[in-house]
């Protein structure tokens, strides 16, 4: 059966959260209100980004620069590597932005499919947009929910790995769960099955089994 590892991108392959962080750096006071509300899921992505974005100011340089220091966990190049000697396929899947996951792939040098919302700047104007938004998912920028539904369609063994809040709509769903953090909390509230992580070399153990 083929398989496809769904892996979140902030705060799962990078060590931290990198809209967190672009946006403590670049935001003027007031995000936080917003940030509550999108934790307890009393916002949608989208809206809460569009407020927080009209609080930012930077420019392309500055956050390109903030992104080049984000370091990665130090096993997931060799996780890639792992995945594509046994023929498994890995797809990014992310409720943050286009700009952050390009910036870190650059930096780190590998270069994996992904799905995200889309952040470009016109000149000093940052600009955002949500292509992937799902028709039933009133939360989500992009619904994770959605890919693993398309690979489930095409007859894939669905694996996903992640860490918070935008992987609660999908970790349901998916045929296995790596989990840490909000997500682990939650899974085990729930009932959902989940194996718990640390980093990429944990879960490479458990696929070479
Ligand atoms: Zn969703």
């Amino acid at each position: 059966m083929k398989k496809v590892l769904l892996v979140d991108f902030d705060g799962t392959i990078t060590k931290i959260d990198t809209v967190d962080l672009m946006v403590r750096k670049f935001a003027k006071d007031g995000w936080q209100y917003y940030e509550d509300l999108w934790e307890k899921g009393e916002m949608a992505t989208e809206e809460c980004a569009v407020e927080i974005i009209k609080l930012m100011e930077m420019s392309e340089k500055e956050l390109l620069d903030l992104l080049y220091e984000v370091e990665i966990d130090e096993y997931f190049l060799d996780f890639l590597k792992v995945c594509k000697e046994k023929g498994y396929e890995v797809v990014i899947v992310s409720d943050g932005y286009d700009f952050n996951i390009k910036a870190v792939m650059d930096k780190h040098n590998f270069n994996v499919e992904f799905y995200s919302n889309k952040l470009w700047f016109e000149k000093r104007e940052i600009k955002v947009d949500f292509p992937y938004k799902s028709k039933e998912c009133d939360k989500c920028g992009m619904c994770k929910l959605e890919v693993l539904k398309e690979y489930k369609k095409k007859g894939y063994y669905t694996i996903y790995i992640g860490d918070g809040y935008s992987d609660l709509c999908v970790a349901k769903y998916a045929d296995e769960v790596f989990a840490k953090g909000v997500l682990e909390k939650y899974c085990k509230e729930n009932g959902i099955p989940c194996i718990s992580f640390k980093n990429f070399d944990d879960i490479m153990g458990k696929l070479k089994r």
